[in-house]
């Protein structure tokens, strides 16, 4: 009699998601599905580029079936678990699943089609070009990188970057927060800290900030943090799993507290480090190598524990040639750091790692 395969489903096809998809698809003894939102893998790292070079985002957003040729991808929300081991979609699919993985990350863009995801990277280039002065409201990473990006290619326009925060980057050392500072007023960017936007109450190009002073610009970018994409998650069996900040609470092998057959990676776990994307991948890979252990039915006691990172470790690019990195408390701004990630912005490398020509 033929083996009854186990049931892999994995909700979320981002970072984490895609690539222990790909690491896992074509197992023999494995009946796969992927659920996500949008029909597309997004390289998230490359959108502040594609918003100064639409073009640049046709090697950035890839059809799921692309790198998972043949696999059973469902293109839909994910809405609920239930004590059935299944997993209920909004298009009204129910999944069984053997064994689950979670990676739904971050909340980020909601555009479900590749076409749709472009034509939003064209009205933000349009929108850049045709401001004459363009406000960014936070300081983080995606603020500073497309701070960067606007005035390395539009070096005549005036930007004007807000924070809450009382420095830049704060993610990572003083030090850093103060070059990229450097770097950006050298670049006629006018940084405001320490003051919010309301974005809800700006009309006609004015916009107040909390302590009363008015900006003006042409158009403005939201570069705050998005919510935890887990809001789906406390209507389901797992909703007591979930911590203060809504992120599910993972044991050192990455499986769901309490369940012995759920896991979850990436930016949507409790695992106690930055919520970055080479992390995230390095929980895809412990998370491929615990479920090849137990579906093979090995001994459990051998499943691969995660440790978490202990020191932050980030490169910020600015514009196409230079960059910020902090790496072992070691912060480097310009070409060098540049020369690692700013021309092609790890696209190459990550096409590669889902089997594609880079
Ligand atoms: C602009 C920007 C720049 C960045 N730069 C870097 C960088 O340089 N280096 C770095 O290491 N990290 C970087 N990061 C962080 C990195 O992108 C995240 O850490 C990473 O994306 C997390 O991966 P993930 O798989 O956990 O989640 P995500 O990549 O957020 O993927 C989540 C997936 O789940 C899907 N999903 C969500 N909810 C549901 C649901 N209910 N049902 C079905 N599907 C669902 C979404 O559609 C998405 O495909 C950057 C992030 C941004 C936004």
């Amino acid at each position: 009699m033929a083996e009854k395969k186990k049931r892999v489903v994995v909700v979320g096809g981002g970072i984490a998601g895609s690539l222990l998809c790909k690491t896992f698809h074509k197992h023999h003894h494995v009946d796969f599905t992927l659920i996500d939102s949008k029909e597309y893998f997004e390289i998230t790292w490359a959108n502040l580029r594609s918003m100064v070079e639409p073009s640049f985002a046709k090697r950035t957003l890839i059809n799921h079936h692309e790198y998972l040729p043949g696999a059973s991808i469902i293109t839909s929300d994910a809405i609920e678990i239930d004590e059935q081991h299944q997993v209920s979609t909004t298009s009204d699919r129910q999944i069984a699943f053997d064994y689950l993985v979670i990676a739904t990350g971050h909340m980020g863009n909601h555009h479900v089609t590749i076409s749709d995801r472009l034509r939003q990277f064209e009205a933000d280039y349009e929108k850049i070009q045709s401001s004459n002065t363009i406000l960014i409201v936070g300081g983080g990473p995606t603020g500073v990188e497309l701070a960067g990006e606007i005035v390395v290619d539009f070096p005549a326009k005036k930007v004007k970057l807000v924070h809450r925060g009382s420095r830049l980057l704060e993610f990572i050392s003083e030090t850093a927060g103060k070059k990229v500072l450097d770097w950006l007023t050298a670049r006629n960017v006018e940084v405001i800290l320490g003051q919010s936007v309301d974005l809800d109450s700006s009309s006609d190009g004015v916009y107040s900030t909390s302590s009363g002073e008015t900006i003006t610009a042409d158009c403005h970018f939201k570069c705050t943090s998005e919510p935890i994409g887990s809001s789906w998650i406390k209507e389901t069996i797992l909703k007591d799993c979930l911590d203060d900040h809504g992120r599910l609470m993972v044991d050192e092998h990455l499986r769901v507290k309490g369940f012995a057959n759920i896991f979850a990676i990436g930016d949507v776990t409790d695992v106690p480090e930055l919520k970055q994307g080479y992390l995230a991948q390095k929980h895809a890979l412990v998370v491929a190598n615990n479920l090849k252990l137990l579906i093979e039915g090995g001994d459990e006691g051998k499943m691969v524990k995660y440790s978490p990172a202990t020191s932050a470790m980030a490169i910020v690019s600015l514009g196409r040639r230079e960059a910020l990195a902090y790496i072992r408390c070691v912060t480097m701004i310009g070409r060098i750091p540049g020369l690692i990630k700013s021309k092609d912005l790890f696209v190459g490398k990550t096409r590669k790692q889902l089997g594609l020509k880079a």
